[in-house]
């Protein structure tokens, strides 16, 4: 039953046409909601191959939906046939955002994992309590819970009420001490990133503390609420920046500031200097022409935990190309552009001594070979 009423509906589409993923009205979305009343949960998820919703519920007149599947569903309407699960996500990149833009109401079932900055936290306050968990009721959990929720990491429409209460953030305070090497019983829970961050600040536990206090400060003062996410927390690539994001926003703003990088490129030039990347030579000038004239990019060489407050002084920028920039921040510790330079040049010498190797034994094999 199930599968003739599919084809029919996709027979009714040029099968070659790509579906507009996320193009649906909220009139087709009342149909499905009524389609779904009608029919009742699970028998609705049965018949479009669709599981609970783990993330996202869609609230309607006091009812909650699985987002995901009405969204899917959907498009049986608007694009002549549904979508199928693994075709797009329940998240905030597809289902909930396509029933938000027609005027839906959103809820988060579960609130997003904690990011790097938020563990690290924690993960001071229980070094603080000698590497034990805290309590709910404890006034150092009462006010990081209000910090937490302070961040400006998690967008709203992800949060449900119960984000970073009191009790989950004594809950991650036993997951953290519960990972401690000299901890002797089970771990309560956690993940990866807790044991990172725990072990971080057992390897530097000076840099952790300070980047902690620069975090607080910065929330505290209002600083680190006016920079804009990195393009680097969009590829969720977090290993980057063990101080956290809210830090690295700080330092990528610090580097696009078009005024002091142009007082950089300015004193550069006037000391008769080029603008050539200080890592690997790169002239944007020289490859690109006059496209290229006078750009380069500003790498600021102090580690986040280091470059707090006051202002950036000249001599913390450096001159690096695009390429090089990218690969310093790829992952932490940053290198100095003298270091990546010397690993550039080391990975040249390794090149050629490799190249060499495989000529020589050839031409040593060809000078034995008798002349015929
Ligand atoms: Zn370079
Ligand atoms: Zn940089």
């Amino acid at each position: 039953m199930r599968l003739s009423d599919a084809e029919g509906v996709v027979s009714t589409r040029p099968y070659d046409l790509p579906m507009r993923r996320g193009a649906i009205t909220r009139k087709s979305v009342l149909k499905v909601l009524a389609e779904h009343d009608e029919l009742g949960r699970e028998a609705f998820l049965t018949k479009y191959g669709f599981g609970e919703a783990r993330s996202y519920v869609l609230v309607h007149e006091g009812q909650e939906y699985d987002s995901k599947a009405v969204a899917g569903v959907a498009h049986k309407w608007d694009q002549g046939r549904a979508l199928t699960p693994d075709e797009f996500s329940g998240g905030k990149d597809h289902a909930a955002a396509w029933l938000k833009r027609v005027g839906f109401e959103v809820k988060a079932i579960k609130n997003p994992d904690w990011a790097r900055d938020e563990i690290i936290l924690a993960c001071h306050l229980v070094m603080q309590n000698g590497w034990k968990g805290l309590d709910a009721e404890d006034g150092r959990v009462v006010e990081l819970s209000a910090l937490l929720q302070l961040l400006p990491i998690h967008a709203e429409a992800d949060r449900n009420e119960k984000f970073r209460n009191s009790n989950g953030v004594a809950r991650k305070t036993f997951d953290i001490a519960t990972r401690h090497p000299e901890y002797r019983g089970k771990p309560t829970n956690g993940g990866v990133l807790d044991v990172a961050v725990l072990h971080e600040f057992l390897a530097r536990p000076q840099e952790m503390t300070e980047a902690a206090r620069l975090i607080r400060q910065g929330i505290t003062t209002g600083e680190l609420q006016s920079f804009a996410p990195t393009e680097d927390e969009e590829f969720g690539d977090d290993y980057s920046a063990p101080e956290g994001r809210l830090l690295m926003r700080r330092h990528r703003a610090r580097e696009r500031n078009k005024s002091l990088r142009k007082k950089k490129i300015a004193s550069v030039l006037q000391r008769g200097g080029q603008l050539a990347c200080e890592a690997c030579g790169f002239d944007f000038e020289k490859i690109y022409g006059d496209r290229g004239a006078g750009y380069i990019e500003c790498h600021h060489v102090l580690p986040l935990h280091v470059a707090g407050e006051g202002r950036t002084k000249l001599s913390d920028l450096a001159l690096i190309c695009a390429n090089c920039h990218r690969m310093i921040h790829r992952r932490a510790p940053w290198p100095t552009p003298a270091e990546l330079r010397a690993s550039i040049e080391q990975k040249h010498a390794d090149d050629r001594r490799a190249a060499a190797a495989l000529t020589r034994p050839r031409r040593a094999a060809d000078e034995q070979m008798p002349n015929p």
